[in-house]
């Protein structure tokens, strides 16, 4: 099965509810399609030393990783409101499978889609662009 953005998103959406998000009561949920055509999830993960916290984006490229992908090709997010971003640190992580990755917001009735490029110009790495 073709996996689409749609799908994604709903994935993102789905394991949000499993956030760990005592502190701020802001739940996140993360999806993303790796070049093996699997999708792994995550999700923020709080923890008292509030600055171990780490967002859903980037646990769920962990989970990509961890399962011997070295990239993703998209990532859907879904935050307890409407139309939540990736940070900054999730979007160099992101950045990291290339500057075409899609990445997918949850935004209501149609999300809103852009390419990690957009989203962090300029960006640190050690390729040649
Ligand atoms: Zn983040």
């Amino acid at each position: 099965m073709e996996v689409n953005q749609s799908d994604l998103l709903e994935a993102a959406r789905t394991v949000r509810k499993n956030a760990y998000a005592p502190y701020s009561g802001f739940k996140v949920g993360a999806a993303v399609l790796a070049e093996d055509g699997r999708v792994y999830t995550g999700v923020n993960v709080e923890n008292a030393s509030y600055g171990l916290t780490t967002c859903a984006e980037r646990n769920a490229v962990a989970a990509a990783v961890a399962a011997g992908n070295r990239r993703v090709t998209a990532v859907a997010v879904s935050g307890d409101r409407p139309g939540t971003m990736p940070c900054g640190a999730c979007r160099q992580v992101i950045n990291e499978s290339g500057r075409d990755t899609v990445v997918i917001v949850d935004g209501g009735p149609e999300p809103r889609v852009y390419k990690i490029g957009e989203l962090l110009p300029e960006s640190f790495t050690f390729d040649d662009e």
